[in-house]
């Protein structure tokens, strides 16, 4: 499988790469990323071939089909991970909540949001490669919360990578920041800012542009990558769920064997959504990916009308911070995979000049016949977690989202598959106001509510984390 520009090439950087390269050097020409250049089919052979499988087994079906230049040693090592989670023969319990509901959910593996599905194996996948090239490389991350701690915990220990992870003091909960702070490892280091999580980006851009830095990179022989979704070592990991979702509902007897299901994603960068995109693409049956936004209503205001502003929006904080952003940076490979490098190259220009792009009428028409959406504010997802919690089931806020777009989306009677993107205890302070209108400051007291509540455990590693010793003191000013 080879991956190509999308924003064409520039006569200086390469038109194509392997998959190894891609994950190594992922930004193309003109500011563009990766792609691939074609997508694997997975016909309803590759499904019923499947149906018995276990995540390991269908994710190994699913990464041989796209031919990726990674030993099958390292991709077994890397998909090995999935056994540390909660249930090592079912790391992605999918629920039913009500009847033509599903929630999938991704949380269950070390620091509890969705991001440990594809860095937890991409962290094995990348220092794997760099060991085999005998170089070494350098993350460098800022963080809101959820990308951190997840990039800590897979890269720490690992041979010839490190990591560098700037989070804003006060931006995050006590849980996010206590799962970095806490990490011990000789090739991590953990900075906070004194700022919010714009100015560790731009602090983190600063640095990526500076002369000076990349001379001191050079001179000690360290290469720069990055563990964001920009990355395509993290999308195609997250094809695989999606995939693994629709199976457990023809296991579960909720659906038959090439019925079509909705795929509901609570986005902002939009790397969950691509992933199912792909899926879809590569012969997954599915209706329509529902796209649920908060009131940072930048993707639903893109595929209700085609177009992406940036001069109308600002981020505000809201209660599902992972999702408080502006620059979704995967929708360049949607616009890529379906109207190509040219096109891409244009509206992104646009976006970067105008701070704005229009797509024509044809093109919102495609779009719309893939993805609806909606948005949901703060307080109608408290409403949704309280209501769900009374039928008995205890979601996270950025789940929440979902349940909007589940009832103002669907244009069918079909199934749903709702994916939940983090546990309660990592934004406990919001379910515990929602459940009972409590305000706790202090994420241990709003842990203690709800499991009294629901009469569940925190969970060991969450538990933990509050008597661990603080090993990165670092604050900077911004
Ligand atoms: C990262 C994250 C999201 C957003 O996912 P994207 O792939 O960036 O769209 C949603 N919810 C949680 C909890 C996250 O950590």
């Amino acid at each position: 499988m080879q991956f190509i520009e999308t924003r064409g090439n520039d006569g200086q950087h390469p038109e194509n790469l392997s998959f190894s390269q891609a994950i190594l050097s992922p930004i193309s020409s003109f500011g563009g990323i990766y792609s691939p250049v074609s997508l694997p089919a997975l016909g309803e052979d590759f499904l019923s071939q499947h149906l018995a499988s276990s995540y390991k087994t269908l994710a190994r079906g699913v990464l041989d089909a796209f031919e990726i230049d990674i030993d099958s040693a390292t991709i077994d090592q890397a998909l090995a991970l999935y056994d540390e989670f909660d249930d090592p023969a079912n790391p992605v319990p999918v629920v039913k909540v009500y009847d033509d509901l599903y929630v999938s959910e991704l949380y269950h593996g070390p620091t509890r949001a969705f991001k440990d599905m594809a860095l937890q194996p991409f962290g094995v996948v990348l220092s794997s490669i760099a060991q085999q090239r005998k170089e070494n490389y350098l993350i460098l991350a800022a963080t809101s919360g959820d990308t951190g701690p997840a990039a800590l915990e897979t890269f720490k220990n690992k041979a010839n990578v490190r990591v560098a992870c700037m989070y804003p003091v006060g931006g995050t909960s006590d849980v996010q920041r206590l799962q970095m702070v806490t990490e011990n490892a000789d090739n991590l280091k953990v900075i906070g800012v004194k700022g919010d999580f714009d100015d560790t980006q731009n602090a983190l851009k600063r640095l990526l542009a500076s002369a000076a830095f990349n001379q001191k990179l050079k001179e000690k022989h360290i290469y720069l990558s990055a563990a964001n979704s920009v990355n395509f070592g993290r999308i195609i990991f997250q094809t695989i769920y999606h995939i693994h979702s629709y199976l457990e509902l023809v296991r579960q007897k909720a659906i038959d064997l090439g019925e079509k299901v909705y795929l509901n994603v609570p986005s902002g960068n939009f790397g969950n959504a691509l992933g199912g995109y792909y899926a879809m693409q590569m012969g997954l049956p599915v209706e329509k990916i529902l796209i649920a936004s908060n009131k940072i209503y930048i993707l639903t205001q893109l595929i209700k009308t085609g177009a992406y502003d940036l001069r109308t929006q600002a981020v505000v904080p809201t209660t599902s911070p992972a999702m408080d952003i502006l620059k979704s940076s995967n929708i360049e490979r949607i616009l890529f995979d379906l109207f190509g490098s040219a096109r891409t190259r244009e509206l992104m220009l646009q976006l970067d000049n105008e701070k704005y792009y229009q797509l024509n009428a044809d093109e919102l028409e495609t779009i719309q016949a893939i993805f609806a959406a909606d948005f949901c504010e703060d307080a109608e997802g408290k409403a949704y977690i309280k209501k769900t919690f009374e039928q008995g089931y205890l979601m996270d806020p950025h789940t929440a989202t979902c349940f909007k777009t589940y009832e103002t989306c669907r244009e069918k009677n079909l199934k749903t598959i709702v994916y939940s993107t983090a546990e309660w205890t990592k934004f406990s302070p919001v379910i515990a106001n929602a459940l009972t209108g409590e305000i706790d400051t202090r994420d241990i007291d709003a842990l203690k509510s709800i499991a009294e509540n629901a009469n569940i455990k925190i969970p060991a590693m969450i538990n933990e984390l509050f008597d661990k010793e603080i090993t990165h003191k670092c604050v900077i000013e911004k």
